[in-house]
């Protein structure tokens, strides 16, 4: 089959919802179009940013960075090192052989030298990966961006990956949830910092194929803590409806974000997508927040939730010690 755009090449990838297939330059073309629309519809990214990108060394946050870096916005990349025994190892050299090539280094958070590596933090408190998971990543993005002057912080969720959490949401009525969800989710005044999502447009198997055709070599495995994610299971609902009717998740997708969906808040609220979050800047109008008095963090409460947790996890640590 010949490509659709130029009619020469062969095409190597097959988009049935855009009704078209490219070659891998018409495929570049494509993809970076897309991404450019989906900044430019929620006004995601401005010229003067610098931009953060959460890097996982999976292939969504990997593309996301090599795509907005070819862009020429000013870029560097965050690593959060969770402490997966093995998985973690491999991811964080992903990471660093993909930004050595760029002549870049990562800025790398241990979350063992933190004191709350994720497997050992659930196993002491009892408590699901992926929840502790979000609030640690979240307030380590604030930190970070606030620590190292960045105006947004960027993360590499897909269509298929907003689909889910849509889908999710929707199946059980969490409003809550569903006001927040957006590409854009803007900085507060208490030092929460920008949060957007430049590949909301892009599906799945389309970061894959840019991933692949243009030589990036990411973690093929997925997180281990993410076997059981319920996330997945709405993931895999909505490919089968998308293989019998291509381009509908798109469709609900973007019907969702649409202003006039009575479903969607007139404003969206300066606040993570799924949950509490820890600012890192000084209080402003519209409540003004103290310091946590454990790491000096904005929060409404005496200590933020970051060290709540953390002061959890250590608890339950000394408990076990003393019993053995
Ligand atoms: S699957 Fe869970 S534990 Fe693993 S990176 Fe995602 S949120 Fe974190
Ligand atoms: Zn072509
Ligand atoms: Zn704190």
């Amino acid at each position: 089959m010949k490509c659709k755009r130029c009619r020469r090449a062969e095409a190597a990838v097959d988009l049935p919802s855009h009704h078209a297939a490219f070659c891998p330059d018409c495929f570049f073309v494509f993809f970076r179009r897309q991404v450019r629309e989906g900044i430019r519809r929620y006004r995601l990214l401005a010229p003067g940013d610098r931009v953060l990108v959460c890097v996982s060394g999976g292939k969504d946050s990997l593309v996301l960075w090599d795509v907005l870096m070819e862009a020429g916005y000013k870029t560097e990349g965050l690593y959060i090192d969770l402490g997966i025994e093995g998985y973690s190892a491999r991811s964080r050299e992903k990471v660093a052989a993909f930004a050595a090539a760029r002549g870049k280094t990562p800025i790398v958070v241990e979350l063992a030298k933190e004191g709350i590596p994720i497997p050992e933090a659930a196993r002491c408190i009892r408590m699901q990966e992926c929840s502790i998971c979000g609030t640690v990543k979240r307030y380590f993005f604030n930190k970070v961006a606030a620590e190292g002057g960045f105006s947004v912080v960027a993360t590499g969720h897909n269509l298929d990956d907003e689909g889910a959490r849509l889908l999710g949401n929707l199946l059980h009525w969490q409003r809550d949830h569903l006001a927040r969800q957006h590409p854009f989710l803007p900085e507060a005044g208490t030092g929460l910092v920008r949060k957007v999502k430049p590949l909301w447009r892009i599906t799945e198997m389309e970061t894959a194929a840019y991933g692949f055709l243009k030589g990036i070599d990411y973690v093929t495995e997925e997180c281990p803590m993410s076997l059981d994610a319920t996330s997945l299971v709405y993931k895999e609902a909505l490919s089968l409806i998308e293989d019998k009717m291509p381009g509908t998740r798109i469709v609900f997708y973007q019907g969702f974000l649409d202003a006039s969906n009575p479903l969607r808040q007139a404003t969206v609220e300066p606040m993570a997508d799924d949950g509490e979050e820890t600012g890192f800047g000084k209080g402003s109008a519209g409540g003004v927040p103290g310091a946590c008095s454990s790491c000096g963090a904005s929060t409404f409460a005496q200590v933020c939730s970051f060290c709540r947790l953390k002061e959890r996890v250590r608890e339950q640590r000394e408990r076990r010690r003393e019993k053995t």
